[in-house]
């Protein structure tokens, strides 16, 4: 985790506070005064004379969490983020078959094995326009300010009348290209979820197709198919 120091008047950010005991300077103490000493002179070795300091500055100041995901979740709400995020860490997100649940980003150590670990962000779910504030995504979406991969979830359509992962993908690129090119520039790994409900393997292997070019892992949070290897391929992203 780290800290955002913002001055709240102007809203420019002072700095970031990530390592323990690190420390920076907010606001400045005025210039010291010359006390009754500074005026000793031979002719007066008593001298009333001093000058006062300065004031110090005054500043109010907004302190923002960030989380320090390296892997961030991302993904249209319903998408089964925060259910992969249980199912590979001990963070207990809320799960419901509604968008929005997750209110506050949750965070949870993967532990792959004795030495590789990585922290994984579940970040809200970002409708169209989360990068103009609507939606819930917006306030979060700078948790994954420091990350080093976006996991992109896509739910494998029930209905493909109703569903169309490529769409919902570029729908969720086109955000986040909006709010921070730079963001949007991260390596990018993309999952198919949920593949428990699918029944058809060419469905999966016809998405895949659609998805050229991206590393694709379907993967089923229920079942546990394909977990591993996508924790693998993250691990990798990660370093
Ligand atoms: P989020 O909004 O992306 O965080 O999505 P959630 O993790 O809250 O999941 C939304 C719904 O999809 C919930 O009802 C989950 O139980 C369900 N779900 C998530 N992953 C899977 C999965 O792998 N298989 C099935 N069948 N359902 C899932
Ligand atoms: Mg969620």
């Amino acid at each position: 985790m780290g800290t955002t120091i913002i001055d709240d008047e102007s809203n420019k950010i002072l700095g970031d506070l990530i390592e323990d005991g690190e420390t920076l300077i907010a606001a400045h103490g005025g210039v010291g005064g010359w006390g009754n000493i500074h005026f000793v002179s031979p002719s007066n070795q008593a001298p009333r004379k001093c000058i006062a300091g300065e004031k110090g500055e005054a500043k109010n100041l907004r302190l923002e969490l960030k989380l320090l995901a390296q892997a961030g979740l991302l993904g249209l709400p319903n998408a089964g983020k925060s259910t992969l995020l249980s199912s590979v860490s001990a963070a207990r997100p809320k799960i419901a078959n509604y968008p929005f649940t997750t209110l506050i980003p949750n965070l949870g150590v993967v532990q792959i094995d004795g030495e590789r670990n990585f922290v994984m962000a579940d970040i809200p779910g970002l409708v169209e326009g989360a990068h103009q504030g609507r939606g819930l995504g917006h306030r979060f979406l700078k948790h994954l300010e420091r990350t080093r991969v976006l996991v992109h979830l896509i739910e494998f359509p029930l209905d493909p009348k109703f569903g169309n992962p490529w769409e919902d993908f570029s729908t969720l690129s086109e955000e986040l290209e909006k709010y921070d090119p730079k963001l949007a520039e991260l390596p990018r790994i993309v999952v198919l979820s949920k593949i428990d409900l699918c029944n058809e393997p060419a469905k999966i292997e016809e998405l895949r197709e659609q998805f050229e070019g991206y590393e694709f892992y379907p993967i089923s949070a229920v079942t546990k198919k394909g977990i591993k290897p996508l924790m693998e391929a993250v691990w990798r992203k990660v370093n």
